[in-house]
C-alpha cells in the first residue's frame, strides 16, 4: 500500500450519497452464497472498489456531506486506522514489556486533554469507547453506582451499598433509596438507551427545560426542587451541545451552581459532549462569546462524553470519556478473578482499560487520534472549528434575512453553532424541504423535529470544508428548493 495515497477509492467525490444507479448497482452485486473456493483478494478487492463503495455515501470524502454529525477523516486519521488494523493490537491490557500500545493511548488521552483543557488532575479516569452512546452509558453507570452508594453513607450504612457488588435492587433497598432520576434537557436518544440497559429505566428520564423558548436550557429552580424529592438519588445529565440545535444547557455560573446542588444532594452530573465538547478549543473572543460560556464549568462534571469520530475527524467508531472518580471505574468495569488478564508485576501507573470501560478486548483505536492531533495540532483544529463556524453562520444569516426560510430556534447567530436548524416558512414547502435540498445529491442534510414540526439540519463537521465554496452550494440548493411551490 502507498502510504501517500491510501484513498484508492474511485467513487465520486462530487456526491454526497450515491445517485439511484450506483446504489442499485452496488446491491445487485453483492454475493450472497459463501463461496466454496475463495474469489481471490485481488477480485474482492476490485468488487468492493467497483461495485461496492460506489454505493457508499459521501460523508468522509465529499465536504458537501451535512447529515447527523459525521465528521470526516483526515489523512493522518487514515493512515493510523491502517496501521492500527495492520498491527491488530489489542489494548486489552497494560503489558509494557510487551507493547507500547497502551501507554500510546494513554498518552493520547493526555494529548486530547490538552486540547480541551481539561485537566488530568481534574478528570484521572479516562478511556478511549466506541462512541458517545458507549461513552454515555459509562457516565450514568457510575452515576448510578455513586448516587446509591453515598445514600448508603449518607444513612451511616455499616456496609457499603454497592449496585455493582449487591445489584441495583439490593442496593437500593438497603441504602433506603426508592428511585434514580435522570435530570435532563432535551437529550440525546443514546440517553434513554443507557437508562434503560442499567436498570433506571427510560420513564426516569425527566425533562427540566426552563422555557418553552429554549427547551435546550436548564431549569435550576426545578432542579433544586427536584433533588430534594425523598428517597429519590440523582443523576444530572448536561446537553452540551443539544443534538439538533447545538444549543448549550448550561453556562459557568449555572454549572457552580448546579455542582453546589448535586454536592449538597449527593447526586452525580454527567456531561454529554459528544460534538459540543468540542467548543472547548475555541479562543476567547466575542464572536465565540456564547459558545464560550455554553462549555464553560463543564470541568465541574463528574463524568463527561465526548466523540472523536464526529468534530476530531477520525474514523469510526472512536468516542472518549473522562471522569473525576477514576476510583469507581474498576468497582463497576473491573473483570474480577481473571487472573490471565492481571497485569500485577508492571510497575506502571497506567491501569488496563479493560477494567475502565465496557470491552475487554478493544481496538486499538486510540492511534488515529493520536496521529491527527499531533499531525495538525491545536491551532489547526480551533481553526477547522473556526470554519466550520463560519459556514454555518453565513448560512444562517442567509437564511435569517430569507423570507422564505425561517432560523431555529431563533435569530441570534452568535449563538449558532456548526449546526444550522431551519425551516421553510410555507408548511407545504416545509413537508418536502429536506428532499428537496437533497435531490441533487451534491448536498446531503438531515430532517429532524423540532418542537413537533418537520425541520431541516446542516451540520457542518468535515475538515474539507471551504467557506466560500461550500456556501454557494448550500445557497444554490437553498434556492433552488425555494422556487417550488
Ligand atoms: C452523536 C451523539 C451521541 C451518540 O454518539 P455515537 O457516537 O453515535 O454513539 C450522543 N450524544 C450526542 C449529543 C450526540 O451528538
Amino acid at each position: 500500500m502507498n502510504e501517500n495515497n491510501l484513498d484508492f477509492s474511485s467513487a465520486d467525490v462530487s456526491r454526497a450519497v450515491p445517485d439511484e444507479a450506483a446504489l442499485q448497482h452496488a446491491q445487485a452485486s453483492l454475493i450472497p452464497a459463501l463461496p466454496a473456493v475463495g474469489l481471490g483478494f485481488e477480485d474482492v478487492k476490485k468488487h468492493m472498489l467497483d461495485d461496492i463503495s460506489p454505493g457508499f455515501t459521501g460523508s468522509s470524502r465529499c465536504p458537501n456531506y451535512y447529515a447527523y454529525t459525521t465528521g470526516a477523516v483526515t489523512d493522518a486519521a487514515l493512515f493510523a486506522d491502517w496501521l492500527a488494523a495492520t498491527y491488530d493490537q489489542n489494548v486489552h491490557s497494560h503489558l509494557p514489556q510487551e507493547t507500547v500500545a497502551t501507554t500510546v493511548e494513554a498518552t493520547t488521552l493526555s494529548l486530547l486533554q490538552q486540547l480541551l483543557s481539561l485537566k488530568e488532575s481534574h478528570f484521572p479516569g479516562r478511556i478511549f469507547t466506541t462512541g458517545a452512546t458507549a461513552s454515555n452509558l459509562l457516565g450514568i453507570a457510575l452515576g448510578r453506582e455513586f448516587v446509591v452508594a453515598e445514600a448508603g453513607r449518607r444513612n451511616s450504612l455499616p456496609s457499603p451499598t454497592s449496585v455493582a457488588k449487591l445489584g441495583l435492587i439490593e442496593a437500593c433497598l438497603r441504602a433506603g433509596v426508592q428511585d434514580i432520576q435522570v435530570l435532563a434537557t432535551l437529550p440525546h436518544s443514546s440517553l434513554y438507551k443507557a437508562a434503560s440497559v442499567l436498570g433506571i429505566g427510560r420513564d426516569s428520564i425527566v425533562l427540566l427545560p426552563l422555557s418553552e423558548d429554549e427547551p435546550w436550557k436548564f431549569d435550576l429552580d426545578a432542579l433544586a426542587e427536584n433533588l430534594s424529592r425523598s428517597g429519590v438519588k440523582t443523576i444530572i445529565s448536561i446537553s452540551a451541545g443539544e443534538v439538533a440545535s447545538g444549543r448549550f444547557a448550561t453556562n459557568g455560573t449555572e454549572m457552580a451552581r448546579i455542582r453546589t446542588l448535586a454536592d449538597q444532594y449527593g447526586a452525580w452530573i454527567h456531561v454529554d459532549g459528544a460534538f459540543g465538547l468540542q467548543a472547548l478549543v475555541l479562543p476567547r473572543t466575542e464572536e465565540y462569546s456564547a459558545l464560550n460560556d455554553g462549555v464553560a464549568g463543564l470541568h465541574l462534571a463528574d463524568s463527561i462524553t465526548g466523540d472523536a469520530h464526529k468534530l476530531l475527524n477520525v474514523p469510526y467508531d472512536c468516542g472518549f470519556f473522562f471522569t473525576r472518580h477514576s476510583e469507581l471505574q474498576p468497582t463497576v468495569f473491573g473483570n474480577p478473578g481473571a487472573a490471565y488478564l492481571s497485569t500485577s508485576g508492571t510497575s506502571s501507573s497506567i491501569p488496563s482499560p479493560l477494567n475502565l470501560g465496557l470491552e475487554n478486548s478493544r481496538r486499538f483505536r486510540a492511534l488515529p487520534v493520536y496521529a491527527s492531533l499531533l499531525a495538525y495540532g491545536r491551532i489547526w483544529y480551533r481553526s477547522l472549528l473556526e470554519r466550520q463556524i463560519a459556514l454555518a453562520r453565513r448560512v444562517a444569516s442567509y437564511i435569517v434575512d430569507s423570507t422564505v426560510y425561517e432560523l431555529l430556534p431563533g435569530n441570534d447567530l452568535t449563538k449558532v453553532y456548526m449546526v444550522v436548524l431551519f425551516r421553510a416558512r410555507s408548511e407545504s414547502l416545509n413537508a418536502q424541504l429536506v428532499s428537496l435540498l437533497n435531490a441533487s445529491k451534491r448536498i446531503h442534510i438531515s430532517g429532524l423535529p423540532w418542537k413537533g414540526r418537520p425541520a431541516a439540519r446542516i451540520a457542518v463537521g468535515t475538515w474539507r470544508v471551504d467557506v466560500d465554496r461550500d456556501y454557494g452550494m448550500i445557497v444554490e440548493a437553498l434556492e433552488s428548493a425555494s422556487l417550488v411551490r
